[in-house]
């Protein structure tokens, strides 16, 4: 099976070159020529197999370029060996009987992120093997909290990996400051910046699109690549979960087998929905798929309208890690729904560049609307559903699922469509446990800071708290660096010894 770019037809490249480039020359991202397709008898054969074999089945689909057994050997690595809490790493639970939620956060990190971050870098070491490469890889990251942790976790102590990672001084939650700062292993560096988040994103695309930066680390046996979200080695393995979740569905008597379920995905770069849309394409029973946003709703009005214009106000949410005006996997979508017209794509992301905005054409916006429906919510009702879902049901959820759980509730009373759904549950309440506190408290909340926070959530909700955040509390940081943005390059050098 070959990869193509979005934006350039003609190229044609193994899944091991796509991962390893990471993002195509021409600014595309890499796709799957063809979509695989199951029969009633492979999704059968997924209901007795455990996560790991339902992993290896799902992603051989894709991975022509490895073997059966190196498949297997990646997915116990990431998956297996006590990594992941509980007899699952994505178990579905009710909530009640309508709301049935794939939780995704038993990593490490505590939220969904670790799902790819987990196994990409055996794919990405794996694949740079296999197309001769044998430099040292250098994952650098420019995170605004979750991915940097996760990132981190993933690349801890892996054999011919080092991993950077920059975030803003004060650009994250006290809480992600201590996960990275904290961070284990002898492959790992932790700097923060002064600037923002996009002054730390622009400042790692600089270095990594410099030429002589790339020559002074080659030189050296280095070099770099990347763990962001348009990976194809970070797609491919969230593709595995919506099945995993159809055959615990149906082994859980909440469908019968063949019978076609909902899914809902608190989104926003479109990686983790767009998973599930492969899931459909490839022969999953999926009906609808329901996009949730928070007050940056600007994919809900792309669903609805055929407009994407992110020439709108930015909200900072509850429910960051969904505050993203650029969805960037959504290129994949209109490229398959464009029938693969690279010539069509370039001309949307060029608009896109200009104006910040584009208008697909009716085909498209048919085609969105034949497969999803969409929705956002405030805070204000985020904070409600989850007092709410925890007072009925005894449930607790992140804002990100609540977001999600919000969206649904809608979708249902406005169309009356009853067919079972699954929720993507992105992070551990815990994660966020000063926004959950508030919600489930109504605003009492006696602790100072967010560390204590995680005890009276805990205290008061009778939610055990994952030891990896608990234990966080009095921890002494490993990593104090704080740099100039202009200095990110010489930090570079400076970590991987490079005079
Ligand atoms: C990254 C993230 C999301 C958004 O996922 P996308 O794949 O970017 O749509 C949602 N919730 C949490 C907790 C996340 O970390």
């Amino acid at each position: 099976m070959l990869y193509t770019s979005t934006r350039n037809k003609n190229v044609q490249i193994s899944a091991a070159e796509a991962i390893t480039k990471g993002i195509s020359e021409d600014g595309g991202l890499f796709v799957p020529m063809e979509i695989p397709q199951v029969d009633a008898a492979f999704i059968a054969s997924l209901q007795e197999k455990d996560y790991i074999e339902r992993a290896v089945a799902v992603l051989g689909l894709f991975l022509k370029d490895f073997s059966e057994d190196e498949l297997r050997a990646y997915a116990r690595g990431a998956y297996g060996g006590g990594k992941f809490s509980g007899s699952s790493p994505a178990p579905v639970v009710a909530a009640n009987d309508r709301l049935n939620i794939l939780e995704l956060w038993h990593g490490p990190t505590c939220a969904f992120k670790d799902m790819a971050l987990q196994i990409l870098p055996y794919l990405l070491t794996g694949s740079a093997k296999k197309i001769h490469n044998d430099k040292k890889i250098i994952i650098l990251v420019a995170t605004s909290g979750d991915t940097g942790k996760a990132a981190l976790e993933g690349f801890c102590d892996v054999a011919g990996t080092g991993i950077l990672v920059f975030y803003p001084v004060d650009g994250v939650s006290p809480m992600q400051k201590l996960q990275m700062t904290t961070q284990k292993g002898d492959n790992v560096g932790v700097c923060a910046i002064n600037g923002n988040f996009d002054d730390a994103q622009n400042g790692v695309k600089a270095i990594f699109t410099a030429p002589a930066v790339k020559a002074r680390l080659a030189e050296n046996g280095y070099a770099f690549s990347s763990a962001n979200s348009i990976n194809w080695g970070r797609l491919v393995p969230q593709i595995v979960y919506y099945f995993s979740a159809y055959a615990d569905m149906v082994n859980q008597g909440k469908l019968a087998f063949g019978e076609k379920m909902n899914v809902v995905v608190p989104t926003g770069n479109f990686g983790n929905i767009l998973a599930a849309y492969y899931a459909k394409r490839m022969g999953l029973p999926v009906n609808k798929l329901i996009c949730a946003s928070n007050a940056n709703n600007v994919l809900t009005d792309f669903i609805e309208t055929g407009v994407y214009d992110r020439n709108r106000k930015f909200y900072t949410t509850i429910s960051p890690s969904m505050d993203i005006l650029i969805s960037s996997n959504l290129e994949r979508l209109l490229f398959m729904l464009s029938g693969g017209n690279d010539e069509e794509i370039r001309s949307l992301y060029r608009q896109l560049a200009e104006t910040g905005t584009y208008r697909v054409s009716d085909a498209i916006a048919k085609a969105v609307k034949a497969d999803f429906a969409a929705g956002y919510c405030d805070d204000a009702a985020t904070r409600a559903t989850i007092g709410r879902i925890f007072a009925q049901d005894g449930y607790l959820c992140d804002t990100h699922t609540a977001v999600a759980v919000t969206v649904y509730e809608s979708y249902l009373a406005k169309t009356g469509d009853t067919t079972p759904a699954v929720i993507a549950s992105t992070a551990s309440p815990y994660k966020f446990s000063a926004s959950v506190l508030d919600a489930v408290s109504g605003g009492e909340i006696h602790s100072a800071d967010e560390f204590s926070m995680v005890h009276e959530l805990e205290e008061k909700t009778g939610v055990p708290a994952p030891e990896q955040l608990r234990s966080l509390k009095g921890k002494t940081p490993r990593f104090t660096d704080v740099c100039k943005k202009e200095d990110m390059c010489k930090q570079v050098y400076a970590m991987l010894g490079i005079q």
